[in-house]
């Protein structure tokens, strides 16, 4: 018998916890990365909860010491895209009757596992396989993945409360339906965060899921996949499939029972995703609902009044931590001529403090980038820059792929305002500022607002409180996170709902109600009484 209205389900942030050497964390930690790293993994597709191994497989390496594998996973092909989705359809008949408080209760028990037995081993993989220090990778895969998990229950229960008045002959009730099909989620290699809440926020709201992780961040997600099992999630709510993405996406992406993309990448990876959706959209059962936060290429702007300490050692914090692979990574500064020289002395101090190198090394600040792909492009990026006439590089600028994929922090100054890498996105360690005229600040704001197409995150550098106000306004659509006077990263799930507009994405703001809501489909139930 289920008679109960539940109260609240209370929601409180993750602890950070400080690794210091010699405590008990800390000793867990280096046990499961000397584990892990003398270990080898193999790893399945998973469908209906069988695992399956195609033989067609791919290394997982570590990007800071890349001749070493710790694993290989097993690509799906067309054949294990389309049982992935047999399998979610047919999970879906159980999973989304039953009553909810089971499911929230199943990650509720994944967020305790992370924070607690699991919680090294998903720091050691993420620090190995996705070069974070061990900082990163706490507030990333043990922090930020709990606060989603146990953030989206509380938020699942507000909706499910919000219910319509009933007046004297007849009673109303609003049924939150999960979709109806599966949901196709698609998760980037930078956060393991990211990758559990993708599958995981649709799945607590009843739908069923084809997960398709990143090629980079396998090993991770396998991981996310074992919590969430151990945690009692049925099988066939969540179908692992590491893959190509072109073997496998035009026979997801055009499948009459697709309800929703929830995806997390490249706005160009999002675009054609978008492109493939609106040329079948005749042959679905219902309008997918399309979910993507995407890239960015987040500013800081200071003015004459800003405290130059702070503005420097946040401008280094905000675009070098995890190499500038944070999609919220500052990429972009424009600093007035007035403050340049003392800023500069104190950048240059700031930057010059971070050391560069295997993160199992906790001293370390910064680790590799992801991959070769990913190597080369940033390098290609510094190149240009240290060829033109408009750029000079101001510090850094050296990379070196004979261990693993190490690029110095690097900053480039530019005397053009729309120089290459004051527009694209680059994603690494490289930052370029522009100095402008004290007296230019207004159109400085509207040089910002109008040199990229993305609109994700931004901050502004000032003490005069009339000049904060001029630049929120100013800037209104160029950042969904806009930060005062602090860098433009960092944002904790329930404090600072995160994405952007422009082509930054769709803003749904992951791991929020609004999120939610995209994948619910209310049923309004009014019953006349006489
Ligand atoms: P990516 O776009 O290369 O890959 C993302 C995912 O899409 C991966 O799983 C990839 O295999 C898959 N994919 C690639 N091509 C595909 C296709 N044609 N069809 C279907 N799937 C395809 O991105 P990435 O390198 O993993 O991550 C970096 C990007 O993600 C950056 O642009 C960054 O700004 C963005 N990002 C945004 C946010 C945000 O909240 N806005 C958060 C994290 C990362």
């Amino acid at each position: 018998m289920n008679n109960c209205i539940t109260k609240k389900v209370e929601f409180k942030n993750e602890k950070v916890l400080k690794y210091l050497p010699g405590s008990s964390e800390r000793l867990e930690l280096e046990s499961a990365l000397e584990e892990m790293q003398n270990s080898f993994l193999e790893i399945p597709v998973i469908i209906g909860g069988k695992e399956i191994k195609t033989g067609n497989k791919q290394k997982c390496i570590i990007p800071h010491d890349h001749k070493k594998i710790i694993g290989e996973y097993h690509l799906a092909g067309e054949k294990e895209a389309k049982m992935a989705i047999e399998a979610a359809l047919k999970a879906k008949q159980t999973w989304e009757t039953l009553p909810w408080e089971h499911r929230v209760s199943i990650f509720l028990k994944a967020a305790e596992l992370a924070t607690g037995p699991w919680r090294a081993k998903l720091n050691a993989a993420t620090m190995l396989t996705q070069s974070k220090t061990y900082k990163q990778a706490e507030i990333d895969s043990v922090c930020e993945l709990a606060d989603f998990l146990r953030y989206n229950a509380a938020c699942l229960h507000e909706i499910y409360s919000n219910q319509p008045i009933s007046t004297q002959n007849v009673i109303n009730r609003i049924e939150y339906r999960p979709l109806e099909g599966f949901i196709f989620a698609v998760s980037p290699f930078n956060f393991t965060s990211i990758a559990s809440n993708l599958p995981g926020a649709p799945s607590i709201a009843g739908n069923t899921i084809v997960w398709k992780p990143a090629s980079s961040a396998v090993y991770s997600g396998y991981l996310v996949y074992q919590l969430f099992k151990e945690a009692g999630l049925p099988d066939g709510v969540i179908n692992f499939i590491p893959a190509r993405s072109s073997d496998i996406s035009n026979t997801i992406l055009c499948n009459e029972n697709l309800s929703g993309i929830h995806f997390t990448g490249s706005t160009e990876v999002f675009q054609d995703m978008w492109k493939t959706v609106g040329e079948n959209i005749t042959n679905y059962k219902s309008f997918p609902r399309l979910v993507g936060e995407t890239g960015g290429k987040n500013y800081v702007i200071a003015h004459p009044s800003a405290d130059i300490q702070a503005l420097s050692k946040l401008l280094v914090e905000g675009a070098f931590e995890y190499q500038g692979q944070k999609c919220s990574a500052a990429s972009r500064a424009y600093i007035p001529k007035s403050i340049w020289n003392n800023c500069k002395d104190n950048l240059i101090q700031e930057v010059s403090k971070i050391k560069v190198g295997d993160v199992t090394e906790f001293t370390n600040f910064m680790g590799a980038v992801i991959d070769a792909k990913s190597f080369n492009n940033i390098k290609k990026y510094i190149e240009f820059a240290k060829n033109s006439k408009d750029a000079q590089i101001i510090f850094g600028g050296n990379c070196d792929d004979s261990k693993g994929y190490f690029i110095e922090p690097t900053i480039i100054l530019t005397s053009n305002p729309h120089f290459k890498t004051m527009k694209e996105e680059i994603f690494g360690p490289v930052l370029t500022i522009y100095l402008y005229e004290d007296e230019e600040f207004e159109e400085i704001l509207d040089l910002a607002a109008n040199t990229s197409k993305y609109g994700l995150t931004g901050s502004i550098f000032a003490e005069d409180p009339y000049v904060l106000v001029k630049a929120e306004q100013a800037l209104t659509h160029t950042a969904g996170n806009f930060y005062l006077n602090t860098r433009p990263t960092g944002a904790v799930v329930g404090q600072q709902p995160f994405g952007g507009s422009r082509l930054s994405g769709t803003n749904d703001k992951a791991g929020s109600k609004l999120n939610l809501m995209r994948w619910i489909s209310p049923r309004t139930i009014t019953e006349k009484l006489a």
